[in-house]
C-alpha cells in the first residue's frame, strides 16, 4: 500500500452522507481498493452532546455495512480543559501554554489601523485537535505514505474546498463533485433511515454565529452552552470572548429576550479548514 484513504467524519450531516454514499457504491475510493481503509472522528473533547450520543450509532452502521470507525484525540488532551489550563499555568515550563481557540479580541495595537475593533486570534485548535490526531494515528498505523481525505463539504460551501498541505497527501471533496447541496445530504441521510444531525462543532467555537449561541442558550436538555460558558470566562481572563459579539456567553441566558434582535444571525464564516466542519 502507497496511500490510505480515509475518510474524515465530523459528526455533522454532509461527513455522514458522504459515508453513506461510499457504503452505497456511489463514491469509491481512488485507491483502487473497493473500500475506504478508514473513517477517522478527531474528538476535540468540547463536541456537542449530541454529536457525541451519535457517535456510538454511526459506528454500528458503519461496522454493519464492512467499514471501520475510529476515534482519535490529541496528545494535548480535550481541548476546553487544555485552554483552561493554559490560561491559568503558573508553571514557567509547562508543556503547553498556548491557546489554541481562536478567540475575539479588542486590536491593542495603537499604530494598528484596527486599534480598537475586534480582532479573531490566530486558530491553532483545527491543527492540533483535530487534522494532527488524524495524521499521528495513519503514521503510526500505516507508516509514511501519502493520505487520501475524503471530506465532507458540499456546493453550498465550495470556497472550503482547499489542497492537501503536504504535497504527498491529497484532499478529496466528493461531495463538491457531485454537486450535491446542504439539503441533499440532508436527503441522504434521511432514506438511510438514519437521524439528521445537528451542526457538529465545538460548543464554544468563535466562528459560530449568535444564532447557534442562542440555541444553545436555549435548550437546557443538555449542558453544552455550560461548557461553552466555562472557557468563555477563562478566555476574558486574558481579554477575549468566544462570541464575537464581545459580550460574556452568559449574558445570552441571562437575557435571552433582549439578545434576540440585530444580531449577526446571517453570518456564519465558518472555519475554513474542512476538519471542523462548522
Ligand atoms: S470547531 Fe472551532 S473551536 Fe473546535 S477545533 Fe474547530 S475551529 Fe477550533
Amino acid at each position: 500500500m502507497n496511500q490510505v484513504e480515509y475518510i474524515s467524519y465530523g459528526g455533522g450531516t454532509p461527513s455522514l452522507a458522504l459515508i453513506i454514499l461510499n457504503i452505497k457504491g456511489e463514491i469509491k475510493p481512488i485507491t483502487g481498493r473497493k473500500k475506504v481503509d478508514e473513517i477517522i472522528f478527531s474528538d476535540t473533547g468540547w463536541e456537542k452532546r449530541k454529536t457525541i450520543e451519535q457517535l456510538e450509532l454511526h459506528k454500528e452502521y458503519v461496522e454493519k455495512h464492512g467499514l471501520k470507525m475510529s476515534i482519535v484525540k490529541s496528545d494535548l488532551g480535550n481541548l476546553d480543559k487544555q485552554t483552561i489550563n493554559a490560561i491559568n499555568s503558573t508553571e514557567k515550563n509547562s508543556t503547553d501554554k498556548f491557546v489554541h481557540i481562536p478567540f475575539f479580541k479588542f486590536n491593542d495595537l495603537e499604530s494598528s489601523e484596527y486599534y480598537g475593533t475586534p480582532t479573531m486570534q490566530r486558530r491553532q485548535c483545527t491543527n492540533h485537535f483535530k487534522i494532527k490526531p488524524i495524521n499521528d494515528y495513519l503514521r503510526n498505523k500505516y507508516g509514511k505514505i501519502g493520505h487520501i481525505a475524503q471530506l465532507g463539504i458540499h456546493i453550498d460551501e465550495i470556497h472550503r474546498v482547499k489542497d492537501a498541505r503536504n504535497k504527498k497527501d491529497t484532499n478529496r471533496y466528493p461531495l463538491v463533485d457531485l454537486n450535491l447541496t446542504r439539503q441533499d445530504c440532508i436527503n441522504i441521510v434521511k432514506e438511510s433511515g438514519l437521524p439528521v444531525l445537528p451542526k457538529s462543532g465545538c460548543v464554544g467555537c468563535p466562528f459560530m454565529n449568535s444564532k447557534v449561541f442562542i440555541n444553545m442558550a436555549n435548550n437546557k436538555k443538555d449542558d453544552d452552552f455550560d461548557r461553552a460558558v466555562a472557557v468563555d470566562e477563562e478566555i476574558r481572563k486574558i481579554g477575549g470572548y468566544v462570541w464575537r459579539e464581545m459580550k460574556p456567553l452568559k449574558t445570552l441566558r441571562e437575557n435571552i429576550q433582549s439578545q434576540m434582535f440585530n444580531l449577526d444571525d446571517d453570518l456564519d464564516d465558518g472555519c475554513d479548514s474542512g476538519y471542523c466542519f462548522i
